[in-house]
């Protein structure tokens, strides 16, 4: 049977792609290293939420030794803020450091869950994915998993696993609330300015 190793952003993330896999049969191996996810209890909360897929789906699972990673996260983007170009340095640090692992373990193929998601620049991780394969002289499992949007969803809700309402950086956390967060600035703003500081 052909092995992967597959990078897995999150554990709701991973059960339409392994499904799909194992239907090639092909076993993949999940590999979680996602720097990129805070704060330290939504990181933990994700963590749980994949010992749960691996124990309900028999998903065999690596993790990167290193754990919590906001600072290493925070070095790798250089001050980049925005989307986009934030997100392609966050795709490549977690591919690169997925091509290193399967270098490591004799692996030859990697592949990443982040092509589940209808959310992420598809077309930049492929070319990412393609690109760390390369420099360590490894193949690249491509598919378009988006295809399955729905039945992982399906299927995570059938399991009882949690579903993250954002990204995982903290930029994306701001971005999702961000018409809420505007309007409670607005009501701030309101109160300080005309209310003398009373929230109504
Ligand atoms: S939005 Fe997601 S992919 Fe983009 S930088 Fe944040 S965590 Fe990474």
């Amino acid at each position: 049977m052909k092995k992967v190793l597959l990078h897995i952003c999150c554990g709701p993330c991973a059960l339409y792609p392994v499904k799909v896999m194992r239907e090639k049969s092909i076993e993949p191996l999940g590999f979680f290293y996602n720097p990129n996810i805070h704060p330290f209890k939504e990181f933990e909360r994700r963590v749980e939420a994949l010992e749960m897929v691996s124990n309900k789906t028999d998903l065999s699972l690596i993790w990167d030794s290193r754990g919590y990673g906001l600072k290493e996260w925070l070095d790798a983007l250089k001050g980049e803020s925005n989307h986009g170009a934030r997100c392609l340095i966050c795709y490549h640090m977690r591919l690169e450091q997925t091509a290193r692992k399967a270098k490591k373990l004799g692996i030859k193929t990697i592949s990443t869950t982040l092509l589940y998601s209808r959310y992420q620049l598809h077309e930049a991780i492929k070319d990412s994915g393609e690109r760390c394969a390369k420099k360590y002289g490894l193949n690249f499992y491509y598919e378009d998993f988006r295809k399955g949007w729905m039945e992982g969803i399906e299927i995570s809700k059938e399991l009882e696993i949690y579903r993250q309402p954002y990204c995982g950086c903290i930029f994306s956390e701001y971005e999702r609330y961000e018409k809420v967060s505007k309007r409670l600035n607005k009501r701030l703003f309101e109160a300080s300015e005309i209310k003398g500081g009373e929230l109504s």
